[in-house]
């Protein structure tokens, strides 16, 4: 943890539902800084009980409530926050419940601010000042600068598909982005075109809006009984803690469409595992032969993401066609169906006719992933041949 002080404080905010919110407005703030600044808040926040006074019994609360509220001075905008007692500054002060006073009606201020707001791009959440390390910072960052790159691969390519729909085959006789398409997505005809409005509605999610990246890694730890919560996902918050602890499986993890929460996913374990920026067409073949594999590149865990968010996917649960196709017996009634995720569940969703047209691959978020990763790995290697099974 490279900024320990503002870790704790963050943590001490964020513990409760009222303070997500509010963490949340200082992890926008904080994001909108440059280390040297961060560094400065870290170190404005690290101090222990002056000498002249007697340390009293409930010292290390008091510690830690200056803590925060030295941090929410700082970073929080606070034109109501009232007048300096005897001249200290109510975040100065020593005293227990001065300080929980003054933390408490900055969390209300925020409740009663609209949601942060900044340039378009990624701002790291108060989960990530918490809990991750700088590697783990650098590594959400660059993941989501990829996505935009990965996005637009996927978006040429459906673009190509989409021309060649119209001209027909190309001279060759063989047009690998038209099969990349038909491939994953099936044959109906306007695929390549709705292929081609969902990529583009993604991509511009990514370039223009101002998305909170929340941190569910190894290094989120419960506090007590509580759970550190992220603003917006339901009631409390999201409770990144438990996204962590049910995920070790997870990649990434958006809120679902009704809940109307948008602009935001938390990063799971295995996306600061996956050593992945590039998949390779036979690390994709493999996993076609496997249905536990999957291989996902951090880039094509956002840009799933992203689907939910700015295209309207859903992670599509297979209809019994599918489970007869991979050889599975049907699940019975109380039994959840399997998603449509990894190389061979999304292969034979698009292979199937899909009884309801709300769930067809091109509602498939990870079909959009691998269709992306895979148009990448082509533009990248030119003239690769489609493999078609
Ligand atoms: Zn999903």
């Amino acid at each position: 943890m490279q900024y320990i002080n503002i870790a704790k404080a963050m943590e001490e905010i964020a513990i409760t539902d009222m303070g997500a919110i509010l963490a949340d407005h200082i992890a926008s703030s904080l994001s909108k800084k440059n280390r040297s600044q961060v560094e400065a808040i870290n170190q404005a926040l690290n101090f222990s009980f002056p000498l002249f006074r007697t340390r009293p019994i409930n010292g290390n609360r008091i510690l830690e409530l200056r803590r925060a509220a030295m941090l929410i001075s700082k970073t929080f905008e606070t034109p109501s926050a009232p007048l300096p007692r005897g001249g200290r500054a109510p975040h100065e002060s020593w005293d227990e419940q001065d300080l929980e006073v003054y933390i408490g009606q900055q969390k209300q201020a925020a409740e009663r601010k609209p949601k942060p707001a900044g340039a378009p791009g990624p701002y790291l959440g108060a989960s990530f000042w918490a809990y991750a390390t700088e590697d783990e910072r650098s590594t959400a960052i660059t993941g989501y600068r990829e996505s935009l790159e990965l996005c637009t691969f996927g978006l040429l390519a459906a673009t190509h598909a989409t021309r060649a729909a119209v001209t027909g085959p190309s001279q060759m006789g063989i047009d690998i982005y038209a099969d990349l398409v038909r491939i994953w997505f099936g044959s109906a005809p306007g695929t390549a075109e709705k292929v081609r409005d969902a990529l583009h509605k993604t991509l511009s999610g990514l370039k223009t809006r101002y998305i909170r990246l929340g941190y569910g890694g190894k290094n989120v730890r419960a506090v007590g009984a509580n759970t550190f919560k992220e603003a917006g996902f339901g009631d409390g918050g999201a409770k990144v803690g438990n996204i962590s602890a049910i995920g070790n499986g997870i990649f990434a993890y958006a809120p679902s469409k009704s809940s109307g929460v948008t602009d935001q996913f938390v990063l799971g374990k295995l996306f600061f595992d996956s050593q992945h920026t590039t998949i390779g067409l036979t690390n994709q073949i493999v996993a076609i032969d496997d249905e536990e594999k999957m291989d996902v590149t951090r880039s094509g865990a956002v840009v799933h993401e992203a689907t939910h968010m700015y295209a309207g996917t859903i992670d599509v649960p297979l209809s019994d066609a599918v489970y007869d196709s991979c050889g599975w017996e049907h699940p019975g009634v109380k039994d959840k169906r399997k998603l449509a995720y990894g190389a061979q569940r999304c292969l034979s969703l698009a292979k199937s006719t899909p009884t309801n047209a709300a769930q067809s691959a091109l509602d498939n978020a990870d079909t959009y992933r691998i269709f992306c990763e895979l148009a990448k790995y082509h533009r990248q290697h030119a003239g690769a041949p489609v493999v078609i099974r």
